[in-house]
Parts: C-alpha cells; sequence; structure tokens
C-alpha cells in the first residue's frame, strides 16, 4: 500500500492482541529501492510480503534494519534469499540475520533523489537505529517512537539514559513525518518526541518521589507507580521501574542495598 509518494507500507497478515500492532515494513521506490526492517520470520507473515514485491517487481538492494528484535528481522534472510538484497543492521545487536553487514551512525545510502542516513539511537536496544530521509523530512524510527503508546524499555538490554538522549539528538531535525515500527503513521512528530520525553522524565521523578517516602522494594514500587495494572503489564511495569532504577543508580543518585530478592531496597544518595 503506497502511503506517500514512493513509500510503501507491506501490509502485515499477523493477528496481535488488540491494541498491539504488528511491525510495519517500509519499501522504499527508487532507482536502488530499499527496505526497512524485514517483519517476522513465520512463513504465513513473510509470504505475502515476499508476493507484494513480486507483484510489484521490485527487487530490493538492501534491507535496512532497525535494530535485531525478531519481529523487526526475522524475516530479513528468506527476504534476501529471495531478491539478494543485502541486510544492514547495526553491530551492537546481538546474533544478526545470516550475511549482515554493519551499519554505523552516518552510513548514507543515495538512492536517487533521496539520500537515506542512518543515526544511531541507543536505548531500545544498543543498536537501535533510525533511518533519516532529509529530502523529505521523514524519519523511520523503528522501536524507538511508535506510532501509539510508549517503547517497552528492558533492563537486560535497554538503557533509559541512553533512550532519552537517543530522543534528544532527534529533536533538532527538520522533522515533518515519522513512519514508526509499530502503529500508524505520526504527522506532529516533534510533539510525539518531546512528549515521550517528558513521560520518562515524569516516571523518573515519580520514582524518586517514592525512594523519598521510603518506598524502596522493586514490588512495593511498581504498585505505587502503576497502582492498577496486572498480568502481562505488570511484568512490563516492573521492567520499566527496573530500568529507571539502572538509570538512576548509574547517574549516582540511588544505591542498590541487599542481596537476596526479598531484601532488594533502593536507596537515594544524599
Ligand atoms: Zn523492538
Amino acid at each position: 500500500m503506497e502511503i506517500a509518494p514512493g513509500i510503501h507500507s507491506i501490509p502485515s497478515v499477523e493477528k496481535r492482541r488488540p491494541g498491539l500492532y504488528p511491525s510495519n515494513v517500509y519499501l522504499l521506490l527508487g532507482p536502488e529501492p530499499v527496505l526497512i526492517d524485514s517483519g517476522l520470520s513465520k512463513e504465513k507473515i513473510v509470504a505475502p510480503r515476499l508476493r507484494y514485491l513480486e507483484e510489484m517487481k521490485v527487487r530490493p538492494r538492501y534491507i535496512l534494519i532497525t535494530h535485531g528484535h525478531p519481529d523487526h528481522w526475522g524475516g530479513a534472510v528468506e527476504i534476501s534469499k529471495a531478491t539478494g538484497a543485502k541486510i544492514l543492521a547495526h553491530p551492537a545487536e546481538k546474533k544478526p540475520p545470516e550475511g549482515t553487514q554493519p551499519v554505523k551512525d552516518g552510513f548514507k545510502i543515495e538512492l536517487g533523489n533521496w539520500t537515506v542516513q542512518a543515526i544511531h539511537t541507543p536505548g531500545h536496544t544498543p543498536g537501535s537505529i533510525c533511518y533519516w530521509i532529509p529530502q523529505l523530512g521523514a524519519l523511520f524510527t523503528g522501536d524507538s517512537v511508535l506510532g501509539i503508546g510508549t517503547t517497552v524499555i528492558r533492563p537486560k538490554e535497554g538503557d533509559m539514559g541512553q533512550y532519552v538522549s537517543s530522543l534528544q539528538k532527534l529533536l533538532p531535525l527538520p522533522l515533518k513525518v515519522i513512519y514508526p515500527g509499530h502503529g500508524p503513521v505520526v504527522n506532529s512528530p516533534l510533539p510525539k518526541i518531546e512528549e515521550l520525553i517528558r513521560h520518562r522524565q515524569e516516571r523518573e521523578l515519580q520514582v524518586i518521589e517514592c525512594l523519598k517516602r521510603g518506598i524502596s522494594g522493586p514490588d512495593e514500587l511498581v504498585a505505587d507507580i502503576y497502582p492498577e495494572v496486572s498480568g502481562r503489564i505488570k511484568k512490563m511495569a516492573r521492567e520499566q521501574v527496573m530500568t529507571q532504577l539502572a538509570k538512576l543508580q548509574r547517574d549516582g543518585k540511588v544505591e542498590k542495598k541487599g542481596r537476596k530478592k526479598e531484601e532488594i531496597r533502593y536507596l537515594l544518595i544524599k
């Protein structure tokens, strides 16, 4: 489906839980067609996308990967084998698809009238990349900015401090539109990025407020900050609190006390 002149979003047949959006795969047309991300590798998801390319008689030269999660680069090998496209991803991402070549900050590809430029935006993962087309004011953000909602920053691979810095790095760009990794196109990109930064900063302040009131165990912090969540969402909420605490520790504002799980407490450094 053509969503802007020369830019297609290759639809997914994926069914996700309500409120969750399948990953977006974008096709940029030009003398050297390019895919941004490749979607999941599952046969029933990747096959219709390959058919889409066949029907359009397009053979992408490159598959530019925004980050190393299976719903973004899972299908890359199949698409690469079928079309000959080279897979490019940031070297900080673990276990890249076979044959992946490294892309670093500042990497550029000329696509006729357009230039695609890689901007390293770590935070969601260490090797997250946004792809910027200055001629269009368009930014392809992967999971660094979503069409709807906020990105999960997990304690293991994510870094809240880096995430906020990466978002701040995007603010000076003359942005007109964001093509996110999930969900709808963002037509007012600047307020969106500012809102995401504000949201994380507010959460950080909430954690600090809790610690000041003596709420210092992970479970109590989650219960206080996210009082209404349960189940799967609660697990995600806990991960967000843990990444905020890890950032505060790195910033030298908080220390962790206790070894056994039930004894762990976080204390503000005065
Ligand atoms: Zn992701």
